[in-house]
């Protein structure tokens, strides 16, 4: 296939849904995680959940960039516009997020005084830009994602260097996939309660183009978990869907890869590199709804440290508590449906959000929000 409407074809999803069908064994339950808020968009966007037998069930899992960042790190964005009166550059979502004190972003924006601006940027090197163009202001790129968007940051960093500007630099946010992955697979839920089964996940698209399919074989071969990496259209996902059956019905628990035309086992080395060179592992690294996670994010090495605003301005992170009412670390750990959260549609709405994962169009609550809500109703609106 070769055009994208071609993995949106309805007579094929019907033929792989009555594959899926044919293949899940009636006697038992087939249960998978979508580690990817890519994912997520494409199965509540496509209703590939109605495709699929009663047997088999999507759990959402903690990949939206977004929903993952904690309260006190937007609150350290935050401050560094309000406080330090620099020019703090951020992707749209972000801005969203509810932080501390009832702020995001996007309200301390209307509330700054003092210097400081807030602005949206569409990639980090608008923020690079913005740099050169305000020689006399600090720029800071707020830089959040998984492994997708951090070789951006880090070609940034190494142009503000050969460019040798002194007044640009990262709010370092970056958090890494195998580690959330190994989180939930210890989880309390997953590990000890077996309240959340988990019996093979969908893995990451994007992310599989530059770390590769290589750092999956870990979890198939040590928690004896399928993975298929899959690509984000619903085709994709469908075919991934019969090929975590396939491997549980034969006993099997490795890595396949679904999204060939865009993942090798290797990777792309070249960004792996220029990671590698601007980052190194933080030892610790908190997440919304996990927790600390050891070893689980990335901060600029020593040698790039003019370029971590960390290192450059007076802040800290500090813990936040979620919102009482708010389910989202349960929702991101898949212990919890968006629509079992009590203020889910009411209180908490894209327009409104309470939680991180009503933010994005990639979290979980969002999604469910968009594409599914209707379908949990007892009578139509
Ligand atoms: S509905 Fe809102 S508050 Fe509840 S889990 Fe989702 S994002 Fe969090």
């Amino acid at each position: 296939m070769k055009f994208i409407d071609e993995f949106r074809d309805r007579e094929l999803a019907h033929g792989l849904a009555a594959a899926i069908g044919r293949a899940a064994q009636p006697q038992r339950d087939y249960h998978f995680m979508e580690f990817c808020g890519g994912h997520t968009h494409a199965i509540a966007r496509y209703g590939v959940s109605d495709l699929l037998p009663a047997n088999v069930r999507m759990i959402h899992g903690p990949g939206c960039p977004v929903c993952v960042l904690p309260i006190g790190r937007i609150d350290m964005a935050i401050r560094l516009a309000m406080d330090e009166g620099v020019i703090l550059c951020s992707y749209g979502d972000p801005l969203r997020v509810p932080a501390s004190g009832g702020l995001s972003l996007l309200r301390a924006r209307a509330a700054l005084a003092g210097g400081g601006e807030i602005r949206m940027v569409y990639c980090a090197a608008d923020a690079l830009r913005l740099a050169q163009e305000n020689a006399q202001r600090q720029v800071v790129f707020f830089a959040i994602g998984f492994e997708t968007t951090t070789p951006p940051t880090a070609v940034v960093i190494r142009q503000a260097r050969a460019l040798g500007l002194r007044n640009f630099s990262v709010l370092c946010c970056h958090v890494l996939t195998p580690a959330a992955i190994a989180s939930i697979l210890e989880s309390p839920e997953v590990r000890q309660w077996g309240s959340v089964r988990l019996d093979g996940f969908i893995g990451p698209a994007h992310v599989s183009t530059i770390i590769g399919s290589r750092p999956y074989e870990f979890f198939a071969a040590e928690y004896r978990k399928p993975v298929v990496i899959a690509g984000f259209e619903p085709l994709d996902v469908m075919q991934a869907i019969l090929m975590l059956i396939a491997q549980l019905n034969s006993g099997r628990a490795v890595v396949e890869n679904e999204f060939a035309r865009a993942v090798t086992r290797e990777g792309n080395r070249k960004a792996q590199r220029m990671v590698a060179e601007v980052f190194e592992l933080r030892r610790s690294f908190a997440w919304r709804g996990l927790g600390e996670l050891p070893y689980s994010a990335l901060r600029i090495r020593r040698e790039f440290a003019d370029y971590d605003a960390e290192r450059r301005f007076p802040i800290s992170y500090q813990a936040v508590p979620d919102h009482p009412a708010c389910e989202c670390g349960a929702v991101l750990r898949g212990a919890r449906r968006p629509q079992d959260c009590r203020i889910f549609g009411s209180v908490c709405t894209p327009e409104n959000p309470v939680g991180s994962c009503m933010v994005s169009s990639e979290g979980a609550c969002a999604a469910h929000y968009s594409f599914g809500r209707f379908a949990d109703a007892k009578v139509a609106p």
